[in-house]
């Protein structure tokens, strides 16, 4: 059997961090077995439904590095549905109510399933009344469309969040009523914020382009993410996509909830950067640092925390004209530093250049800075010594 896995996103915001978490399990389920990857725009809810949210899930998903064999999108498959609602009414699984609507006639039985995480479920339909599979022939909503789409399409394992777990009943009467063979579930746990309410904007950032904003490597991102419900049992933490798809394994998803803890990230971004080599780590550093405000904008000076230890004002001021000379001469700088000594002279550089306690080193600074702009800030230090 060839494993076919989903990523289904409604494109009714950006791609959040638990859809991308869901959607990076089932591809390297599918990549671990050789199988297929779809990702399938739920868009059937028109109102809701932007284009530019599935430009974002789209990027996202790139930026993360997270693929598919095939796009779908359901707004343009409604001849599909249409098809199938219509063999329903038919047989007399489905009937069109005073309303207008259209029900699903429901059998009032028991349902049960295995969960892959969570065993054997079970539900009684009953509760469920008979419920709306569309507005009519041409407008099906979402119990309707995800079957017919996982059935047309050959899915055979539904990895989603335990949200949905209230959707599977519904989803299963469908699959049996139209035909379809039962797909193997695995319902992963919800993302917690660290207070163990459901994450949400006020916690912070929910959305993927805002960590790639904010300077996060996809690599971490997509190591993190993994870790959201999953861990392969050892004490490895740090991944390559590899080797997530080497380890992954649908049996250790776990059932409690999973707890998204940003400093987490943060420190395995931070592993992730001494990975890479020191030229890329530079040119991120700068990056990060063209950010800074004391970069954007000139710092104003301390004239007390201008001079290292005891060197007096004086003698800075002499090392501050000296070295103006030199900018951006690296070279030159770090052998007069030398010469005077280096906390003299390298200290009231960086201080001048960033008006920071701590701070990149000068060099650095230098560089984002440019010459003109670190000659005139350092110029400035002179004149105030
Ligand atoms: N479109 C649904 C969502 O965004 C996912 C449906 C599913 O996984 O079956 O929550």
């Amino acid at each position: 059997m060839k494993v076919i896995t989903r990523i289904p996103p409604s494109p009714t915001g950006n791609l959040h961090i638990g859809t991308a978490r869901t959607a990076l399990f089932n591809y390297l389920f599918a990549k671990k077995n050789g199988g297929k990857i779809i990702l399938r725009s739920e868009d059937t809810d028109r109102e809701r439904s932007k284009k530019e949210f599935e430009e974002n899930i789209i990027e996202s998903l790139n930026w993360l590095g997270i693929g598919y064999d095939e796009f779908q999108r359901q707004s343009e498959r409604g001849e599909i549905y249409k098809k199938y609602i219509e063999k329903l009414l038919k047989d007399g699984s489905v009937y069109e109510a005073e309303e207008g609507v259209i029900r699903f006639k429901n059998p009032n039985t028991r349902i049960k399933f295995t969960d892959v995480v969570r065993g054997d479920i079970e539900f009684d339909t009953s509760d469920l009344e008979n419920f709306v599979i569309a507005k009519n022939v041409s407008e099906p909503l979402y119990h309707l469309a995800v079957v017919v789409d996982d059935h047309e399409s050959g899915i055979t394992h539904i990895i989603r969040g335990e949200d949905h777990i209230s959707n599977t009943p519904r989803q299963i009467l469908i699959q049996e009523a139209i035909g379809a063979t039962r797909p193997i579930y695995a319902h992963a746990p919800l993302i917690l914020a660290p207070d163990r309410s459901k994450l949400s904007k006020r916690h912070g950032a929910t959305a993927v382009i805002d960590y790639q904003a904010k300077g996060y490597l996809p690599e971490a991102m997509i190591n993190y993410l993994a870790l959201l419900g999953w861990n392969p049992g050892t004490d490895q933490e740090i991944f390559t996509m590899e080797e997530l798809i080497k380890q992954f394994d649908l049996n250790k998803i776990q059932k409690g909830g999973a707890i998204f803890d940003e400093k987490k990230l943060a420190w395995v971004n931070k592993e992730h950067i001494k990975r890479l080599s020191p030229e890329v780590q530079k040119g991120m550093q700068i990056k990060t640092l063209k950010e800074e405000h004391y970069i954007k904008n000139r710092p104003d000076l301390d004239v007390e925390k201008m001079s290292w230890k005891n060197f007096s004002k004086e003698d800075t001021k002499k090392c501050l004209e000296e070295v103006n000379k030199l900018i951006p001469d690296t070279d030159a700088i770090m052998k007069y530093a030398e010469r005077v000594g280096k906390g003299n002279v390298l200290w009231p550089l960086r201080y001048a250049l960033s008006g920071e306690e701590k701070s990149p080193d000068p060099f650095t600074l230098i560089a984002v800075l440019g010459k003109d702009e670190s000659i005139s800030r350092v110029k400035k230090a002179i004149e105030i010594l």
